[in-house]
């Protein structure tokens, strides 16, 4: 294991955080371990601390897609953005900076607006308007079919002519 004492201090206790290389990678320990057990994972391309994750913070709003589970505020790679407290079982999103858009209806008592509400629910009527519509195709098809047939029928006619010689014999 690679140790090395850096300027970095401990967010936690203030002591110098030592720079060392687990199996997971490069992370920061607090110098004060075992009394203080900070550890700050490190950026794998520049070397430096990541800042520690901030927890999401809520925003009083219900999912419009749940509407059991709070909606909160995370950070991704692309910014801020709204998201569902049932996350992985509920990927309602939206826009972080419509928030106070949203807080804004809900001290209305207008959250969540019909146009989110038909977007959550489109998002789960979308697969079944797609099973509906694979289901239409195939009536589609027999419909086609249907159209041939007179032709067919036409051949039908043609098949009295071919009865006749058969009567002579
Ligand atoms: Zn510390
Ligand atoms: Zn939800």
């Amino acid at each position: 294991m690679v140790q090395e004492l850096t300027d970095y201090k401990c967010p936690a206790c203030g002591k110098p955080m030592i720079k060392r290389v687990g199996r997971f990678g490069p992370f920061f320990g607090c110098s004060g371990y075992p009394e203080c057990k900070t550890i700050q994972a490190a950026d794998r391309k520049t070397g430096e601390p990541l800042p520690p994750k901030p927890p999401p913070k809520p925003t009083g709003l219900t999912c419009p897609k749940c509407g059991k589970k709070e909606l909160v505020v995370r950070s991704g790679k692309r910014g801020e953005f709204l998201s569902c407290l049932g996350y992985p079982r509920c990927r309602m999103t939206l826009p972080a900076d419509k928030l106070p858009e949203f807080l804004d209806l809900k001290t209305k008592n207008q959250w969540p607006p019909p146009d989110i509400m038909a977007k959550a629910k489109a998002g789960k009527k979308a697969a079944g308007a797609d099973a509906a519509s694979a289901g239409a195709e195939p009536t589609a098809a027999a419909s086609g079919k249907s159209a041939k047939i007179l032709p067919q029928g036409a051949a039908g006619a043609r098949a009295k002519p071919r009865a006749r010689p058969v009567k002579p014999l």
